[in-house]
């Protein structure tokens, strides 16, 4: 049922333009069911963002294509993710890259992750209660970076933490605008920047979230 499901929503994928295929070996070997709420099981395969916990979502699996298409990730990779969320994002990222680390503010939602990458086997992700709109200064430089929240301006302390050549994937722009862009760090501190597509992202938060 599920390698069913798993096989149309790839196919979706593909025709959408998602057509890396390691990218998309990725998505079907990364059981979404096991990132999804209970309740929401049935709609696990389906091509939409659904609600977790903290009042926050996981992506849905067409921007988490695209982004991870865009990002090019090589299997040598320093990956950092800022958003664990669900842990998803960062469980795909894990079967392209050699570390991903990832950085959430809300405790129990890192706590529910890291259970997930545990329970999975992915023992290539490193996970982080803090801040990640500061990044990760102690683990920099990172061969890729992709921001899994929307930042209000040009995330410049991050695009610092790239390698030269690097390459960032983030939403940038307000509440309900926002556009996905890429960047690619050059020698020097300067970088290229383009737009991608149109998204909608919960927001980047400054600071750890209280509540966890
Ligand atoms: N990548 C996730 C998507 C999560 S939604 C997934 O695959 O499920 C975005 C996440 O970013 C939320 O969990 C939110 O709490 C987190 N977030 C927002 N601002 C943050 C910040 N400054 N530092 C770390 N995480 C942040």
């Amino acid at each position: 049922m599920t390698d069913e499901r798993a096989a149309r929503l790839i196919l979706g994928l593909r025709r959408q333009g998602v057509t890396d295929a390691r990218v998309l070996e990725a998505m079907e070997r990364v059981d979404r069911a096991a990132f999804v709420h209970p309740q929401f099981l049935d709609q696990a395969w389906e091509d939409s963002a659904l609600p977790i916990d903290c009042a926050q979502t996981i992506s849905q699996p067409f921007v988490v294509g695209l982004m991870t298409q865009a990002l090019e990730v090589g299997p040598r990779h320093r990956v950092l993710e800022i958003g664990t969320g669900s842990g998803y994002q960062a469980a795909v990222l894990s079967r392209l890259a050699r570390f991903v680390y990832s950085v959430e503010r809300y405790r129990p939602l890192l706590a529910e992750a890291e259970a997930r990458f545990k329970h999975l086997g992915l023992d290539n992700v490193i996970t982080r209660h803090g801040d990640g709109s500061k990044g990760w200064p102690e683990q920099a430089p990172f061969d890729r970076i992709m921001v899994t929240a929307a930042a209000p301006h040009e995330p410049h302390d991050l695009i610092a933490q790239l390698k030269p050549g690097g390459i960032m994937v983030a939403p940038v722009g307000k509440a309900g605008s926002q556009f996905l862009h890429r960047y690619v760090a050059e020698e020097g501190g300067t970088f290229r920047r383009e737009s991608l597509i149109e998204v909608r992202f919960v927001p980047l938060v400054d600071g750890v979230a209280r509540e966890g």
